[in-house]
């Protein structure tokens, strides 16, 4: 069984993980233009200092179990994919497409840089004020509000929802009362004119990625308009009315890996429907979907999270 992966994020790589612990002899083939992954939902703890930066980081080189091809995934067709500068041609008996979102903004909080870039400016300042003016907007906004108010208690962190969709507003009325808790301001109304020595950060969009506009997918499967081809992740979600947030990843890469070592050993792919289109209950999917990652401390959760995804997933795919 030969499987071409293209992103090795955080859906791109639990598939990996969880493909190869379920069908140790397949070959998987990673196709990312970085040299490493980055664990996105880590930046928060990073910035409130319980783990250092580098240690989001980790080189595809060391991941003995893959091989790692460091190449932009161009476009798609059949079972291969067309990469900018690596082979023009990379084909497998399935491809998993996982390239993220594509982030458009002046602020870049989704990578290991544009974080510490973004900590060592909030150190200088008096305030930290995050602006919401969009319907589908990056998440992690609030976790990194969360942490600086956990680095730096004295200076007035606060969250302007001007506008947003009404599943993140779903997403973030769990939160409220943590983050209310540590002085964190949220309301609904434009920040207060920038006084000097303020931040104010314009939260980012999240769109398709470009390889994924032209692409449909179907929402129990998630196989595209071409043959034993699939798309999962933050662009899988967002097309199919989701919020792009990691657990959605998570299910979705888990799903996907358990149908594909199906097939591979009985012959049959076969799906378990969620629940929301099982009994189209779409609310209670969406409350299953963000419970883990609202309820409690985020904080202590995400320190968790990290030492899993090291332990159950980097580990195992380095060979340790
Ligand atoms: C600061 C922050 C905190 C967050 N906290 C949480 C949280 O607490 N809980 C939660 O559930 N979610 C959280 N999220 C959201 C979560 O990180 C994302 O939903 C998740 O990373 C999406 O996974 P992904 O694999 O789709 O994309 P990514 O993790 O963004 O990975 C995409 C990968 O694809 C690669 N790539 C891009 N283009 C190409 C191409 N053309 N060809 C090949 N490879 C390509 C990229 O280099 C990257 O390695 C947070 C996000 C941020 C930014």
């Amino acid at each position: 069984m030969r499987v071409v992966v293209a992103g090795g994020g955080v859906a791109g790589l639990y598939f990996t993980s969880q493909l190869l612990r379920l069908v140790p002899s397949a070959s998987v083939y990673l196709v990312d233009p970085k040299p490493v992954h980055e664990f996105a939902i880590g930046i928060p703890i990073a910035i409130a200092g319980l783990v250092d930066f580098h240690n989001l980081l980790y080189p595809f080189e060391r991941l003995k179990r893959i091989t790692y091809v460091k190449a932009t995934a161009a476009a798609v067709e059949n079972r291969c994919i067309r990469t900018r500068e690596g082979p023009p041609r990379l084909c497998g008996d399935y491809v998993v497409l996982a390239p993220g979102g594509l982030k458009l903004g002046s602020v870049e909080y989704w990578t290991v840089r544009g974080a510490e870039e973004l900590l060592q400016e909030a150190r200088r300042a008096g305030a930290i004020r995050f602006v919401v003016n969009e319907l589908t907007p990056v998440t992690g906004f609030q976790e990194i509000a969360y942490s600086l108010k956990a680095r730096f208690p004295e200076k007035e962190v606060s969250i302007h929802i001007v506008y947003i969709g009404d599943d993140y507003k779903f997403l973030l009325e769990p939160w409220r009362e943590q983050a209310s808790k540590i002085g964190i301001v949220i309301n609904e109304e434009p920040p207060p004119p920038k006084r000097p020595g303020e931040l104010h950060l314009s939260v980012p969009v999240l769109r398709p990625h470009p390889l994924a506009t032209q692409l449909e997918v179907d929402p129990v499967t998630f196989e595209t308009q071409f043959d034993r081809v699939f798309l999962i992740g933050d662009s899988s979600l967002v097309k199919l009315g989701l919020p792009p947030i990691g657990w959605g990843a998570l299910w979705q890469a888990s799903t996907l890996a358990r149908a594909l070592a199906q097939e591979a050993t009985a012959g049959v792919f076969e799906v378990d429907a969620a629940d929301w289109i099982a009994a189209g209950d779409r609310e209670r999917f969406l409350r299953w979907l963000t419970y883990r990652m609202t309820a409690g401390t985020p904080l202590a959760h995400l320190k968790g999270l990290y030492d899993l995804w090291i332990g159950s997933v980097i580990r195992p795919l380095s060979g340790e």
